[in-house]
């Protein structure tokens, strides 16, 4: 097998004109019968690696992947694509098992999702036996090992596969894994000699954005006005967060649902498919969200409480965006949470003590990134072990960087006040003391008599969140995890305070009106080589969304399934006449176009027709004003006259109808005879083809128009045989020429 029939698989079932970075090289490693280990980024394209050798390779893929949403969303879409592709999980009655053995026995399938529970039976271990498997692609490969976030026992049984079956190609994928879980993947799947391959994991459209957690909802709301019918994620920790939020958004007039995984089973899945379905844009969720959703255009993912490691808070923002288009992804980050996870970490009796160290350092890790005050982007990529050169631009600090200032000043009054109280309050407290409040446990214990109470006013409390957990990460205090969180000075810290040792510390950037992203410009609207104006393609994108959004629930299918958005905005930009063309549009391959190509074309054309653009030649027009006519019930005779123009250019504008995949019926035009009998002759010659050349052959009995039809049905033949379309530019005749 060899890479040209890659790219055509490709083209053909999902209408890409390119393989992504490493996607060709691992289709490769494949073809060469290697194992292989991927590491890319959510939205990174890694179903495409092992999808393509499954349908160009002899014998079925087999794909083991730990969610059964996940697997009915991929076997859909490869379904809408054209692809034979089918699950088997514990959701199949016994009957439905029984259809699907049958079919697979037949080598009817070309790729097969299993759950990692259903693999290791010995039913199904039966059944593989007698398969001719093309290939083993192990999906959320990290979920093998323990030290991995998401460790997921059965998946260590995994390795029976690479033991009964050594010479089959398998390919390990997974967006998050450290060195560690890297090397515990390859040992346990009993990977031999893997290639591997590590993309960035960097996601360039997606703009990353910290901020305080202070007034949260306000910000939000703030957020989603600028963002108005966009589809986004806001994960919250607590499953009584997710309630409140979606209906104190509700409250602000914002259609939000929620999502946790205490709800009954029935109401769950309801606000899946809402949000899946474009029903209602915004779902606040824990974490049991997300995974296996397959939902390309969610346009901003908000952290309302901090993630608990960068592994979780990388895969979580990387649900926003996958379509390439512009996504924000804001965190929200409060000291509170860094307490709260903390305290569930200590608790866990079933972890073992060293993985509880883990969580707790990887946990570290997440808070010194939501502080940093470096280019977002640069910081996150340093932790995955990927450097980038220079900022990024467009994360906060990039764009509002912190002022660094001399802090000793500053940190002594903190330092100081500490020990005043002896080193027996938490963040808050300290906080409050240092900015005067009267709050009643200041009173209570005598701290409103420290001297430096309310020496610290100059700052806002947020700022002091700010400059504390800078002092933190300096190692100036530390806080005592086993005394109800109480802060302590360190013996750095002492020598600032006594000593007077300098510390630089920075400023947070200041509350400006307008701290939120603001919704960034579609460049792609820039109509590069479009027949539109960009107001024009903005339109016609929202009527093609329309559209799918009505075919989408005609057809029990989310949008996403019928179209992406990005293919909804490419085929905006190229807006085109005929249905073969749609071709030319990227993600449009020939199953979507036989099934959806005829309406969305009709929708562009009604458009342009609506419209009046001037970019499209004036033939292509001309056509689809015939076509229109067609439409409303006028005969070939009668749309001449109204239009001017002789019955046989009309003719011709029906049969180029016809040859670019429009599905008229030619029978009240040209007898299957004369077909037969005119097509007989094309092949021996030339093209273009000369109608009276033609004619003199079969005779007169057969005129121009019986031939045009039949040249058009001869090409639209042989063009689903794989040959080029013709452009054939001929002019048009007035009806009185
Ligand atoms: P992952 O599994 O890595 O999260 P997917 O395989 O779901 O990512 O791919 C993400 C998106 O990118 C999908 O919409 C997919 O169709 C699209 N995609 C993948 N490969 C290509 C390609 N070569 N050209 C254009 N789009 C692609
Ligand atoms: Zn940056």
């Amino acid at each position: 097998m060899t890479l040209e029939y890659a790219q055509a698989a490709l083209k053909k079932y999902f209408g890409y004109d390119a393989f992504r970075p490493l996607q060709a090289d691992i289709i490769e490693a494949i073809y060469a019968g290697r194992d292989a280990l991927v590491l890319m980024p959510t939205g990174g394209g890694k179903s495409i690696c092992y999808q393509i050798p499954a349908v160009t390779l002899e014998g079925v893929a087999v794909v083991v992947s730990p969610l059964i949403a996940l697997m009915k969303d991929q076997v859909e879409g490869l379904r809408a694509n054209g692809i034979p592709a089918a699950f088997l999980n514990s959701t199949l009655s016994t009957e439905e098992v029984f259809h699907l053995e049958n079919h697979l026995l037949a080598g009817h399938i070309k790729l097969l999702y299993v759950s990692p529970e259903k693999i290791v039976t010995a039913g199904f271990r039966q059944l593989l036996s007698h398969l001719k498997v093309s290939l083993f692609a192990i999906d959320e490969a990290h979920c093998i090992s323990a030290w991995g976030h998401d460790f997921r026992p059965e998946y260590t049984q995994l390795q029976f596969l690479k033991d009964q079956y050594p010479d089959t190609p398998m390919v390990a994928l997974t967006a998050t894994a450290d060195k560690l879980t890297r090397k515990d993947i390859i040992a346990q799947l009993r990977l031999r000699n893997p290639a591997l391959f590590i993309a960035s994991f960097d996601r360039p459209n997606i703009r990353l954005t910290v901020r305080p957690g202070q007034n949260r909802l306000r910000q939000i709301v703030d957020f989603l006005k600028k963002h108005p019918n966009h589809s986004g994620i806001i994960y919250c920790l607590a499953r009584k967060t997710c309630e409140d939020l979606a209906q104190r958004l509700h409250a602000h007039g914002f259609r939000a649902t929620y999502y946790h995984a205490e709800m009954p089973p029935q109401k769950r899945s309801q606000a899946q498919e809402d949000f899946i379905n474009d029903r209602v844009p915004i779902v606040c969720a824990t974490i049991a969200f997300g995974m296996g959703i397959d939902k390309s255009n969610v346009r901003f993912v908000l952290h309302y409480n901090m993630p608990r490691n960068v592994e979780s808070y990388y895969q979580e923002i990387g649900r926003c965006g996958r379509d390439g288009l512009p996504a924000e992804a804001v965190l929200f980050f409060s000291y509170a949470d860094v307490m709260t996870y903390r305290e569930m970490f200590e608790r866990d009796e079933s972890t073992p003590p060293d993985q509880k160290a883990l969580k707790i350092a990887k946990l570290e890790r997440m808070f010194e990134l939501a502080q940093a005050p470096v280019c977002r982007r640069k910081t996150v990529l340093a932790y995955f072990g990927e450097t980038y050169d220079g900022n990024c631009g467009h994360c906060d600090v990039c764009l509002h960087p912190p002022q660094h200032f001399d802090g000793t000043i500053a940190a002594q009054k903190a330092l100081s006040a500490l020990k005043r109280v002896h080193e027996r309050v938490g963040m808050n407290l300290l906080i409050d003391i240092l900015r005067g409040s009267s709050r009643r446990e200041i009173q209570e214990q005598g701290y409103h008599n420290i001297k430096t109470y309310g020496a610290g006013r100059e700052y806002t409390s947020n700022e002091w969140a700010f400059l504390l957990s800078q002092m933190l990460h300096l190692g100036l205090i530390e806080i005592a995890y086993d005394d109800h969180h109480c802060l302590r000075v360190t013996e750095e810290g002492a020598k600032v305070l006594f000593q007077g040792k300098k510390v630089t510390l920075a400023l947070p950037q200041p509350e400006e009106k307008d701290p939120m992203p603001t919704r960034t410009k579609t460049s792609k609207a820039e109509a590069l080589g479009s027949p539109l104006e960009e107001n024009q393609v903005e339109a016609l994108f929202q009527r093609l969304r329309e559209l799918r959004r009505a075919i989408a629930v005609q057809q029990g299918m989310p949008p996403y399934v019928v179209f992406h958005d990005t293919t909804l905005q490419d085929m905006a930009l190229k807006c085109p006449l005929f249905v073969f063309d749609l071709l030319k549009v990227s993600g449009v391959g020939e199953r979507k176009m036989e099934r959806f190509g005829e309406a969305f074309v009709r929708e562009i054309r009604r458009f342009a027709l609506e419209k009046n653009p001037t970019g499209h030649k004036p033939k292509g027009i001309s056509i689809i004003r015939t076509w229109a006519l067609l439409e409303a019930g006028y005969s070939v005779a009668q749309i001449a006259e109204m239009r001017g123009l002789a019955p046989t250019t009309i003719a011709g504008h029906l049969a180029t109808l016809y040859e670019t995949g429009d599905n008229l019926d030619l029978s009240a035009w040209v007898s299957a005879e004369a077909l037969e009998r005119i097509q007989r002759v094309l092949p021996q010659l030339p093209e273009p083809y000369a109608l009276s050349a033609i004619q003199e052959i079969v005779g007169e009995a057969y005129d121009f128009d019986q031939i045009r039809f039949a040249i058009a049905d001869y090409r639209r033949q042989r063009r689903a045989a794989g040959a080029p379309p013709e452009d054939d530019e001929a002019e048009e005749t007035p009806a009185d020429a």
